[in-house]
């Protein structure tokens, strides 16, 4: 576990790194009087190794980069030189913004994660990192977060045997009790008295892996409809008849990635004990290979009623949305509704690592994630829900089918299927997330979990929905 401690002007660490956007900024060389800040001024490079004192100084000048460049400098150089946040001082000078030093925390908290989670032998992972601020940065928020991130890329890296549908019903069920918010799980034969039926049938060939979490956290003081938060918990996806390759199949353990992120978005809440009235819903499955597996062109009968034709059984995600939306949205009236899923290809073609998929026709839902997204480093961008794209998957023989004919415009045509099942709820956004949940880190040689959407929802929460 990471966590950063607050202390002023500590003369005995190992190493240090001073975090500061001018080398003459006031105070800086009081607080260094042996460093020689001459030769520094003339070095140009992000990283400096120099000796000081008993140790070493690791100078970081980003300048004024972007919130999303600080994090990602600072989980290379933090990957890279692991050994030296064993013991580490991290000086932040007075002209150095909150924003920038959450960006740096940030990235330290990922770069520290320790993707080793089956190793028998465990690398060292006490690291003592205190920090020298004076300013109002709230540090405990930030330890909350990176708790919670390294819990929620646990998750996601964990494979389909270490991670399905029971399992990620235990790990909630315990943290639940710990920060205090309710968890109820569903399994397969509690889903099929519930009428679940797109849930079950995903997970068909897999009932035993097949459950829905259902987390609720209330503050009261919160008197309003609550903030619905939908997450894709397909525990691992073989493509079902309509089988994926096996080149890289094994990445498809992140495809859980969306209902992860609704899970530590709403134990953060809970840790942080917002003013807010929050209900995460996890459809989960695995979608496996059976005798009894969905055919492609059955039809089946979701939650709301309406009919769907399984055109592709890898076009899975969506039919776990369908139901959890709909149930959702019936059972809460939440005020605002958002989907977040590892969805599609296409919004991976489209953008790269680089950003979500954002699909709202609600302006202020827009305005709203997309200045949150800039601020914390997890970007969105916004693709449009026309209604040329829901007429992609009229179905002939049921109400809508899962997947358009043409392949084009796929993460458009996902989302108005998801649409399709949220009773044209005035506030509803749906997160593509399939770019960037998981992908290159420099702790893995392997893609890994990122951490995306926890703090995207947590953050949005609280800056739009508490009281
Ligand atoms: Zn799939």
């Amino acid at each position: 576990m990471i966590e950063f401690k607050k202390e002023l002007g500590r003369e005995n660490a190992a190493n240090y790194i001073i975090l500061c956007n001018e080398l003459n900024c006031p105070g800086l060389q009081e607080k260094f009087p042996n460093l020689n800040f001459d030769v520094l001024r003339q070095q140009k490079n992000l990283k400096i190794l120099c000796p000081f004192l008993n140790g070493v100084v690791m100078f970081v000048d980003l300048g004024h980069l972007p919130y999303h460049k600080i994090k990602s400098k600072l989980c290379k150089i933090t990957a890279e030189n692991k050994s030296m946040f064993f013991d580490m001082h991290l000086v932040v000078s007075e002209d150095y913004s909150n924003e920038s030093l959450d960006a740096v925390l940030s990235g330290i908290g990922i770069g520290l994660y320790d993707i080793g989670l089956y190793k028998e032998k465990k690398d060292p992972q006490l690291f003592h990192i205190t920090v020298d601020y004076k300013n109002d940065f709230d540090l405990q928020k930030l330890n909350y977060s990176v708790m919670t991130q390294n819990h929620v890329m646990n998750l996601i890296n964990a494979p389909g045997n270490k991670a399905n549908a029971p399992i990620l019903a235990e790990a909630t069920k315990s943290s639940a009790k710990d920060y205090g918010y309710s968890c109820q799980y569903y399994d397969d034969s509690a889903l099929e008295s519930m009428n679940m039926e797109a849930v079950r049938t995903v997970g068909r060939a897999c009932k035993e892996f097949t459950g829905m979490l259902e987390l609720e956290y209330k503050h009261p003081d919160f008197k309003e409809k609550p903030i619905l938060l939908v997450g894709k918990g397909v525990t691992f996806d073989t493509g079902g008849l309509s089988l994926k390759g096996s080149q890289n199949m094994h990445f498809m353990k992140c495809d859980m990635g969306g209902g992860a992120a609704v899970l530590g978005a709403v134990e953060l809440i809970a840790k942080l004990g917002l003013k807010t009235h929050v209900v995460g819903l996890v459809p989960m499955a695995q979608n496996s290979v059976a005798g009894n597996a969905v055919l492609p062109g059955d039809v089946i009968t979701s939650y709301s009623g309406k009919t769907i034709e399984i055109i592709d059984t890898d076009a899975e995600g969506r039919l776990l949305l369908a139901d959890a939306v709909s149930y959702g949205n019936k059972k809460y009236s939440p005020q605002v509704l958002i989907d977040i899923a590892t969805l599609t290809g296409a919004a991976v073609r489209t953008f790269g690592y680089e950003c979500a998929a954002f699909f709202s026709d609600n302006e202020e839902l827009f305005q709203q994630f997309n200045g949150l997204g800039k601020t914390i480093g997890e970007r969105i961008w916004r693709l449009p829900l026309w209604e040329e794209y829901g007429r992609e998957m009229n179905s002939d023989i049921a109400d809508i089918k899962n997947l358009s004919a043409k392949p084009m415009a796929g993460a458009s045509t996902a989302a108005k299927f998801v649409e399709f099942f949220t009773d044209e709820h005035p506030k509803w956004a749906h997160i593509d997330i399939a770019g960037v949940a998981f992908g290159n880190n420099p702790f893995s040689k392997d893609k890994s979990a990122t951490g995306y959407g926890v703090r995207l929802l947590a953050d949005w929460i609280e800056e739009n929905y508490c009281v």
